[in-house]
């Protein structure tokens, strides 16, 4: 059986909705999407002073291996425009792995879970819309009952963002399973 992937999306430029909306049919094209959160508005989180993000999360199955996914998904910031000059700095899309499975990894490329999981909001809220029970591999107990713990100051979401060609993309993407 494929392993169940959460993987987040984030941008703050430009029209931060068809960055998002162009990535997920980009990722979409590679793999199953077998769910889509709504898109999160959020404060930045760690460096302050550049513009709102938005994000969400998606659960996709993929055959391969982790740094392939995380190498597909590079391509596809590339392809989106992204620029990797400022860590935490502003971005057209981010492209993050948060869980993969119950898989465990830790190298300097890519650390899963997510090394941010338990203390990013916009990560812990979507991946709690679509999947209210998953847990931690590394820590006992719900991604939920952690979210329910951060405290005020580490909340960064404004609101959910509406957004009518997220809606139908991810609607058809869905229907097609
Ligand atoms: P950030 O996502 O922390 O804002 P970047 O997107 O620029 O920053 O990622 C920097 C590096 O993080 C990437 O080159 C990648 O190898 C590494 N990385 C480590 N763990 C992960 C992960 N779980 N998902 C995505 N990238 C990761
Ligand atoms: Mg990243």
């Amino acid at each position: 059986m494929e392993d169940e992937i959460y993987i987040s999306l984030g941008g703050n430029v430009g029209e931060r909705e068809k960055f998002l909306c162009s990535a997920i049919k980009k990722i979409a094209d590679k793999m199953n999407v077998l769910a889509a959160s709504s898109l999160y508005e959020t404060e930045p989180w760690g460096l302050t002073g550049q513009p709102n993000f938005l994000n969400a999360v998606l659960r996709v199955s993929f055959g391969g291996k982790p740094e392939e996914i995380l190498k597909i998904f590079q391509e596809i910031e590339d392809e989106l425009g992204r620029e990797r000059k400022v860590v935490w700095g502003k971005r057209t899309i981010d492209i993050d792995i948060l869980l993969f499975g119950n898989l465990i990894i830790s190298t300097p490329a890519l650390t899963i879970p997510h090394r941010y999981l338990l203390m990013r909001d916009f990560f812990m809220v979507p991946l709690v819309e679509i999947a209210p029970d998953v847990e931690h591999p590394l820590f006992d107990g719900k991604i939920s009952d952690f979210e329910k713990k951060l405290p005020p100051q580490l909340r960064t979401i404004i609101n959910i963002k509406e957004d009518e060609t997220w809606r139908s993309i991810t609607t058809s993407l869905l229907k097609d399973q």
